[in-house]
């Protein structure tokens, strides 16, 4: 399975990062390696010293396809559920100052915390879904999928374009904003409509 990320999905985030609103969406993977379930601890990697947290809603394809157009789009994902995009800052700033690519700041081993999916017909809306992250407790980031720029089923048409989708890969759909740095003894705990998602450490 691979990992597709939706970068700069939420105006407010673009902003408190200085960065432009792309006229495209903004895409990048981690492997599977990145890949973190069932509450496992988060391992702070040695090659930063400045990680933060992207909560972000996540989307479970079902159904192989590409060239998917947008209006059959929901017919190629049947759960969603919520993860972490973490993001060594510190790389990240320094590749993107050079025009290099970022894998080593987005796709380390356990970059890619994910909580149980849930199926889509839980909910009645998806661009109208309440998220949140606290850390220790304490809400850092609040988001609504109604602020997205490029829609679930818009993200699936663009990236099927590019990369085939197979059953069991999952779409990160982009963070709002208040990201934040994490350190070891964090605790994490996301919030989907309500329902606690996911809580795990940092070790
Ligand atoms: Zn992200």
């Amino acid at each position: 399975m691979k990992i597709i990320c939706i970068g700069r999905n939420y105006a407010a985030h673009i902003k408190e990062l200085n960065n432009d609103t792309p006229a495209e969406p903004v895409v990048f993977l981690k492997p599977d390696t990145a890949l973190l379930k069932n509450n496992e601890p988060f391992y702070y990697p040695s090659h930063s010293s400045d990680v933060h947290h992207e909560v972000e809603v996540v989307v479970r394809i079902h159904k192989n396809g590409k060239f998917i157009a947008p209006e059959f789009a929901h017919k190629y994902y049947d759960e969603i559920g919520l993860g972490v995009d973490f993001t060594a800052r510190d790389v990240q700033q320094r590749l993107k100052e050079k025009g290099l690519p970022w894998e080593i700041a987005k796709g380390f081993n356990g970059s890619a915390p994910v909580s149980e999916m849930v199926p889509k017909s839980h909910f009645t809306n998806l661009q109208d879904l309440h998220f949140s992250l606290a850390v220790n407790g304490e809400v850092k980031q609040k988001g609504h999928t109604a602020l997205m720029l490029t829609t679930i089923d818009q993200m699936i048409a663009y990236v099927s374009q590019f990369f085939q989708l197979k059953t069991g890969d999952l779409i990160f759909t982009g963070t709002p904003e208040g990201v934040g740095p994490v350190k070891i003894g964090d605790t994490l705990t996301g919030y989907l409509e309500g329902k606690e998602m996911f809580t795990f450490s940092v070790k």
